[in-house]
């Protein structure tokens, strides 16, 4: 079997192989290795008439054109192979691309909605702005806040969707998939899967009909690009391709060149980080400074713990953990939800979803277990208020540049 017929083959290939091969099957025919980026706003054509008709045929049913965009909005080359990826590995039929998370979400709520369903069933806690975007009504959309238990229940003939996170951001809070999407009958189950990653669970597979992913966090996985995609079936994502086309949510190419990128060592990174992570749970849970831990059944590398003290002091402690919002980076992240993340839900909502005022998430990263503990434990005994900026003395450069001044620690911890 040579190298092209492989990528026709039925035999599945395992999700390792799909991380450094998907999207990329062509690259060797084109006499190239890394996938190109293709940075053009237009395509040049000679032919109005043929343009016209394609315009059309995009315009009627939303399928990827064949042969060039037309323009940028449409499609772009370079981030259909990132959604040609994602999509095998989510085991979906589709994949469509946007500029964030958030954007994501908004297109698939105007995709119901444009169908007149504009009623949504949804599960807290979710990401604090996916939860304000619905509770807003923002979109004109309405939404039912239900438990999994209460889903079935709460869809009406005009329900378009049912939201869930699992695990949820930041509680780590699980649900059946496979009994959530029993419940929706025949509206569509959203999963977004942005803290498992497919690494760790393929929601298609359980029954969802729809996956979206914060390309932002573990799919880019280093910090440095934004994003969003849905992985669904070719007709949803048809629908989704007009509403990106009329709303202009895209994916920049070179975003969609490092979430590409960043697909190849998913499972790697995904693997390691939550090796890390449930030893550092392991720790957690026998801490006497740590009143409760939560970590998902299916593990990964997001873990969320409850201080008996001030969780403001911990992250004034952290040196080598950056105390800072967002998750699924090379590095060790930690923040306060009920400050940062999840400060836009009303507290009463925030409270009751069990994200807690004592409650710290941690994105844990590709650090040794050994020092990030030894931070983490320092931070966990951080005197009250432990000084992170010093006042700036007049022409100090490195104060006055909001440096934070090292906090010497007794030696061994
Ligand atoms: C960050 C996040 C989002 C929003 O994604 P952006 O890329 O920041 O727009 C949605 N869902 C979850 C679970 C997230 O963590």
């Amino acid at each position: 079997m040579d190298a092209m017929d492989y990528g026709h083959s039925a035999t599945p290939r395992a999700l390792a192989t799909e991380a450094v091969h998907a999207g990329r099957e062509d690259l060797a025919s084109l006499g190239l290795h890394a996938p190109p980026i293709d940075l053009s706003t237009t395509y040049p054509s000679y032919d109005a008439r043929a343009e016209a008709a394609r315009i059309d045929e995009f315009a009627t049913t939303g399928a990827r054109l064949d042969g060039p965009p037309v323009y940028a909005r449409l499609d772009n080359p370079t981030v259909a192979r990132f959604e040609e990826a994602l999509a095998r590995l989510e085991g979906a039929e589709a994949a469509v691309a946007f500029a964030s998370g958030m954007a994501a979400l908004t297109a698939v709520l105007l995709a119901r909605a444009s169908q007149g369903l504009r009623h949504v069933v949804a599960v807290r806690p979710l990401y604090g702005c996916s939860d304000h975007l619905l509770d807003a009504g923002l979109l004109g959309t309405e939404v039912t806040w239900t438990d999994p238990a209460g889903v079935a229940e709460a869809i009406r003939p005009d329900t378009g969707l049912v939201m869930v996170e699992s695990p949820a951001n930041p509680t780590l809070a699980e649900a059946d998939i496979r009994a959530l999407a029993h419940s929706c009958g025949s509206v569509p189950l959203l999963v977004d899967n942005t803290f498992a990653t497919p690494v760790l669970q393929r929601p298609v597979e359980q029954g969802a009909r729809i996956v979206l992913h914060s390309a932002t966090k573990y799919l880019g996985g280093h910090g440095d690009v934004m994003g969003g995609v849905v992985a669904c079936d070719e007709e949803f994502a048809r629908t989704l391709r007009q509403v990106r086309f009329a709303t202009g949510g895209v994916l920049h190419p070179l975003a969609g060149y490092l979430l590409l990128r960043g697909l190849s060592t998913l499972p790697v990174r995904v693997r390691a980080a939550s090796g890390t992570a449930a030893e550092l749970v392991r720790r957690l849970a026998t801490d006497p400074r740590i009143a409760r831990v939560h970590y998902p059944k299916i593990g990964g590398a997001m873990i969320a713990f409850e201080v008996y003290g001030d969780p403001h002091d911990v992250i004034a402690g952290v040196r080598l953990i950056t105390p800072a919002v967002s998750l699924g980076s090379v590095d060790t992240l930690i923040q306060h939800p009920a400050s940062i993340s999840h400060r836009i839900v009303a507290e009463g909502d925030r409270r009751s979803s069990g994200v807690s005022d004592r409650l710290l998430r941690m994105s844990v990263g590709l650090e040794d277990v050994e020092d990030l503990w030894r931070d983490l434990t320092w931070a966990l005994s951080a005197p009250p208020a432990a000084p992170l900026r010093a006042a700036a003395p007049a022409g100090s450069h490195g104060a006055a540049a909001g440096r934070p001044v090292a906090v010497p620690r007794p030696a061994g911890l």
